[in-house]
């Protein structure tokens, strides 16, 4: 009586194991095979714990043989050869000798169930010439979930440029990722990526609305939220640190293909940065003098020569004494289509007799120790935005990680030039010539950028000239020398191409 309780228990089990486990996964369907052709197909099952059965009767009839039951026992024969199993033993005979199979064999409602590895380990013996090939390409066995390590998230950040935004996601280590587009948003699932928290950004940049990555099921869901229609969507890798780049393009259009190049179009808008200010006073002299202020005074001074003179919009990063993050500055000049970006500073030396002019523009590779120390100095701002989320990320790396600059590093190489020569020239100071560093400020800018350091403020004599109004307007009058200069070079491109549009056409494309 018990054990028939029992037999009968199991059976309900396995029947319930059945039903349920044939919708969550559906074994490829196996086809038995001779040299001559096929002999049918079997319809395998899944039980629980991956364990995949094919049925003893139906696989009797294919191989042409028999299938017997006796007691717990059943026979499998096909001509003179036999394989005897027992119920729930997975230790079986095949031709007389022991064999142990992955799983035992079962019997459900509708007859025994055999283990399909006895398919790979005791067909051949069993019918020789006899081969099982599994038709589909889906999931042979319904495994379990396999235990990924979780890779560590690190940072998520983004960009705005004229002609598309930039999302990047930093990890630990390299995470295998898809990505689907629609109308409203990009949804990037990121596999087995580990995140403590949900993080969201707010963006409104005329493109993309709000970013927000969450876990999801041991994974990790990137939604990048549309606020307008979007054109292509591109996605790469980046390596050290590892980083998935997701480019989400404004749709194209065709009136104006090359908008923006130098040479193109008009010198339309340049963006004036003053370094530092709020509570970043920047460099500060023995006297106490504040970089952030003479910075501030000699960008409104270029602003407004450039405005009445030069015929461009000149737009400030900032007009007041507040303190602007640095990727806000350039990002502020993407999201108005800048042509030109130029950050304005005054310099810090250890050593006091330092004096000079310096221009820098972005670069990997620093041209010396010096120009790593100033692009130090100056990146050093970056702390106080957000310390303990920006003291993890190496600056060097951040700096780089969209490589935007370098499809300007010759423009803006040639700005620098520009305004470097103008500025030696026109108020004889000491030359420290242009210069490449990893400036942190330059970094996203989609647009030719430089950095001019106008002074040494750390020089007592430096800044006592630069308290001086006469010669911050001096400076000023040497950098929009240099930039009307360069505009000047600007326009006869432009009449250039315009004159030879057939050739332009084929050269910028
Ligand atoms: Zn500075």
């Amino acid at each position: 009586m018990r054990h028939r309780a029992m037999r009968w228990l199991l059976c309900a089990a396995l029947l319930a194991m059945c039903s349920g486990a044939t919708e969550a996964a559906r074994p490829a369907t196996i086809d038995l095979r001779t040299k001559s052709g096929s002999l049918g197909q079997l319809a395998p099952v899944a039980l629980g714990e991956g364990a995949v059965y094919v049925s003893a009767e139906r696989l009797a009839v294919l191989l042409k043989g028999s299938w017997q039951v006796r007691g717990a026992r059943g026979t499998l024969t096909v001509g003179s050869r036999s394989a005897h199993f027992t119920q729930n033993q997975a230790r079986m005979t095949l031709l007389g000798a022991p064999v142990t199979l992955q799983s035992p064999p079962r019997v459900g409602p509708s007859g025994w169930l055999l283990p399909d590895d006895f398919l790979t380990r005791g067909l051949a013996k069993l019918a020789p010439g006899v081969t099982a090939l599994r038709l589909s390409a889906a999931a042979p066995r319904p495994q379990p979930r396999p235990q990924r390590p979780t890779v560590a998230f690190e940072d998520l950040r983004l960009r705005s440029y004229p002609s598309f935004t930039r999302v990047v996601i930093e990890t630990a280590a390299a995470v295998p990722y898809t990505v689907e587009a629609s109308r409203a948003e990009v949804r990037v699932r990121l596999a087995g990526l580990g995140l403590q928290a949900p993080q969201a950004q707010e963006v409104e940049d005329g493109l993309v609305g709000a970013l927000r990555l969450a876990p999801d099921n041991g994974d990790a869901v990137l939604r990048v939220a549309l606020a307008a229609q979007a054109g292509e969507v591109k996605d790469f890798t980046l390596q050290d640190p590892p980083r998935i780049v997701i480019d989400i393009h404004r749709p194209k259009q065709p009136a104006s293909p090359d908008g923006g190049r130098p040479g193109m179009e008009p010198l339309r808008l340049i963006v004036l940065d003053a370094g530092h200010g709020g509570h970043d006073p920047g460099a500060v002299g023995p006297s106490g003098l504040q970089e952030k202020d003479v910075v501030l005074d000699v960008t409104r001074r270029v602003a407004r020569m450039a405005e009445d003179a030069l015929g461009v919009k000149v737009a400030l990063t900032r007009s007041t004494d507040v303190f602007i993050p640095l990727r806000e500055r350039t990002n502020f000049a993407n999201k108005q289509r800048a042509d030109l970006f130029v950050s304005i500073h005054a310099n810090a030396h250890p050593r006091a007799v330092s004096e000079g002019v310096e221009t820098y523009f972005l670069s990997s590779e620093a041209s010396d120790t010096e120009a790593r120390q100033v692009a130090a100095i100056e990146n050093g701002a970056v702390q106080l935005e957000t310390p303990a989320s920006r003291q993890k990320t190496d600056l060097l790396k951040s700096i780089l990680w969209d490589l935007a600059q370098s499809e300007f590093q010759q423009e803006s190489s040639v700005l620098a030039e520009t305004v470097q020569d103008s500025m030696t020239q026109s108020m004889r100071l000491v030359n420290r010539g242009v210069k490449q560093a990893g400036f942190y400020v330059l970094g996203g800018a989609a647009m030719p950028a430089i950095l001019v350091e106008i002074g040494f403020l750390t020089n007592p004599r430096e800044e006592r000239k630069l308290a001086a109004a006469e010669y911050r307007e001096a400076a000023a009058r040497a950098i929009y020398a240099g930039l009307s200069e360069y505009k000047r070079r600007w326009d006869q491109r432009m009449r250039t191409a315009q004159a030879a549009p057939a050739r332009a056409q084929r050269t910028t494309r």
